[in-house]
């Protein structure tokens, strides 16, 4: 089975809390005004990747976790669920996902559903450039969120992610929480 890919990108800072490794595929039809990435609209942009290429990749970096990103993964979420699947049974990375859709609307497709089932965070909706805020962490405009994806598969409505940087007795998603060695400096850092 394969991605179409336009790029993997390692220890990305920009795109999720941590160093992360970023797959960015090709295609979105979102079109939003002012996207900064107009170049992976094309469905058949990049070239399709096996995803057992892409995990092979991922795994090399025991330090860092996974973004999937693009254009949109939520196009492509039969291949993104494999490979999401293949990572967190064997890895304890946790993935992010950019999106155009928004929760809601992923919901109620049940393929796409299928892969919010495997991430942790996925960051949802449309670039509003009307709405743009620079100092917003991991979004670029204020209408898009930080979604906890299993609490709102659970829930089956949005659940906001709360994201608290600073906060080491944040069990997931926190900065480094897939390095083992980082864990293992945090506990030391909490006993003492
Ligand atoms: S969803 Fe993202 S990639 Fe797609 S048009 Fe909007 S900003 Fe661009």
């Amino acid at each position: 089975m394969t991605i179409q890919l336009m790029d993997i990108i390692d220890y990305t800072t920009s795109d999720g809390p941590g160093f992360r490794t970023s797959v960015y595929c090709a295609g979105c039809n979102h079109k939003c005004k002012g996207c900064q990435n107009p170049h992976t609209w094309n469905f058949n942009g990049g070239k399709p990747t096996d995803i057992k290429e892409i995990y092979n990749r991922i795994i090399a970096n025991e330090m860092s976790d996974v973004t999937f990103s693009g254009g949109d993964p939520m196009y492509q979420p039969i291949a993104f669920t494999e490979l999401a699947k293949m990572i967190k049974t064997n890895t304890d990375k946790t993935i992010w996902c950019y999106t155009g859709f928004t929760v809601e609307e992923i919901l109620r497709n049940p393929v796409q559903t299928q892969l919010l089932g495997w991430i942790d965070v996925l960051v949802d909706g449309r670039y509003d450039e009307t709405l743009r805020d620079p100092d917003l962490l991991f979004m670029g405009s204020s209408n898009q969120r930080l979604i906890d994806a299993q609490a709102s598969l659970r829930e089956r409505r949005a659940v906001i992610y709360d994201y608290e940087p600073y906060n080491l007795r944040q069990p997931a998603c926190v900065i480094h929480d897939n390095s083992k060695i980082l864990k293992e400096r945090n506990k030391e850092f909490l006993a003492w």
